[in-house]
């Protein structure tokens, strides 16, 4: 037979009764077209990369095992909020009268959806102290990009065209300066006092009748309450301008405080963050935005309104229009209304407390080896440096590196960019004690061997992962996506 098929010769059974067609099999599935779709066939093969489906699939499921994703591992990855999606939420998400509908069919044949997104508002109203909400925004920066666009919208129609400066605190996430521009603001940035925090003589100094608003993100991203919030608020109100919100750290207060309370007069949510929707990968994501009464009117059109029993979508006359071509991506919105269902309201505080315990347990257990830039309780994450181990020439890097060897996805690194060397390490509520303390063990013995002067060997982990270091940029740039690698 082999050497048959070497030979490149028609390879026949060894009968002498084999056909010399292929015997027709009548009645067996498959392969018959009705008549009037043999049109619709394809005259030409399509053109796709010569793999079988078995090779297809290795070569994912190969890639999938090389991937740190939260299912395998902790991952602490502070500002990201990498949190578990419960299995429950995808089976929700995944029911045929959700995921089979289509964004443009009539509002009189979705009704349940409808329901269960405005529902969503209401509940995101309530969480947030601020009762307005559009499901559009596809993330939490094109969120930001909307209330921005809101808060412009806002000052037109008060006749205010002075209003062309954002402020935002040097500590805040790039999205933020970025999305300000975007929407045709200068950005000015405000320098953060020796703790991390806004100082209140900088914000006066810096308000003027050409600021629109103030982007603040609290807590922070070093992980720390803004305890001024009520006097920074009051005084950009005073000055004219509103308050943005950036949401992404609202779990640190979910179910305890609510941003409208302390001023805040737009904010957007992660609920890829905060509600347990999947993340990473760059999406679908999905980013609500919740405002106060000043800015309902122009929130993005259509939106989901109930009129006596039954939902509608409306625009609204002042409306900015649309964000995304549909009211929102409803499968991200289910699965993070299933994660707020699966605590209800008397226990939502929960993701809050434990989120914060765990963030607070590890800092009480790293903070005599790793230099502690703001001492004091931290909220959800807890912000180190590597100021301690660079006297043994070993930096942040290096450490995140040793944590891939040590089965753990590295904490954010180098962010916020005001703190020399940040490790920011965010555990969420979702881990375990047994996890937080793997970790912290996993961090103290790094910590000892670089006090060992192990410096060689930390310079180059990791060691056992499936990459070595790689130059990060480069890898982002131009990736090598052959299989098996050609050099
Ligand atoms: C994640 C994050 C954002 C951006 O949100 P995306 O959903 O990733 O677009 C903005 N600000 C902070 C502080 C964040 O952590």
């Amino acid at each position: 037979m082999h050497s048959a098929l070497l030979h490149d010769e028609p390879l026949l059974f060894e009968y002498d009764t084999h056909p010399q067609e292929p015997i027709q099999l009548p009645g067996v599935g498959g392969d018959t077209v009705p008549d009037h779709l043999t049109p619709f066939l394809r005259q030409n093969p399509a053109n796709l990369p010569q793999l079988s489906e078995p090779e297809t699939v290795r070569h994912f499921v190969r890639l999938s095992q090389w991937n740190h994703h939260i299912e395998s591992g902790f991952y602490p990855l502070g500002s990201c909020t990498m949190k578990y999606n419960p299995r429950v939420n995808e089976q929700l998400a995944r029911l045929p009268g959700f995921a089979d509908i289509h964004p443009d069919q009539p509002e009189e044949t979705v009704q349940g959806m409808l329901a269960l997104l405005f529902e969503l508002q209401q509940w995101l109203g309530a969480i947030s102290g601020l009762p307005h909400v559009t499901l559009q925004p596809a993330a939490g920066a094109h969120g930001e990009l909307t209330g921005m666009m809101m808060i412009h919208a806002y000052h037109a129609a008060l006749g205010d065209h002075r209003r062309t400066k954002v402020l935002i605190p040097d500590s805040a996430h790039g999205t933020n300066p970025a999305s300000a521009a975007l929407c045709g603001f200068t950005p000015v940035e405000i320098p953060s006092a020796a703790n991390g925090r806004i100082d209140l003589n900088t914000l006066r100094a810096n308000l003027n009748d050409e600021v629109a608003a103030l982007m603040l993100t609290n807590p922070n991203t070093t992980g720390m309450f803004e305890s001024d919030i009520a006097e920074i608020t009051a005084l950009v109100h005073e000055a004219g301008a509103l308050v943005y919100g950036d949401g992404a750290n609202l779990n640190a207060m979910v179910g305890v405080a609510r941003p409208g309370d302390m001023g805040i007069d737009c904010l957007h949510i992660n609920v890829h963050k905060t509600f347990a929707t999947p993340h990473g990968g760059g999406g679908p994501g999905a980013g609500p935005v919740a405002v106060g009464a000043a800015l309902a009117p122009f929130l993005p059109a259509p939106h989901i309104r109930k009129e006596g029993a039954r939902y509608q979508l409306y625009h609204s006359e002042q409306s900015i229009g649309p964000v995304l071509g549909s009211i929102g991506h409803s499968g991200v919105l289910l699965r993070a209304a299933a994660y707020i269902a699966a605590f209800g309201r008397d226990h939502l505080h929960k993701i809050a407390h434990d989120a914060v315990l765990g963030a607070n347990y590890i800092r009480v257990r790293l903070q005599e080896t790793y230099h502690l830039p703001f001492p004091g309780i931290c909220k959800h994450e807890c912000l180190l440096t590597d100021a301690i181990q660079n006297r043994h020439g070993i930096k942040t890097l290096d450490i995140a590196k040793a944590l891939i060897d040590r089965g753990f996805h590295p904490m954010t690194i180098y962010f916020p960019l005001i703190v020399h060397g940040a490790m920011l390490i965010e555990p969420t509520e979702t881990e375990s004690k047994t996890t937080l303390d793997a970790f912290c063990d996993a961090m103290l013995a790094i910590a000892e061997q670089a006090e060992q002067g192990d410096g060689d060997a930390m310079q180059t982990a990791p060691h056992h992962a499936p990459t070595r270091r790689l130059d990060e940029t480069l890898a982002a740039r131009k990736p090598t996506l052959n299989w098996p690698p050609t050099s």
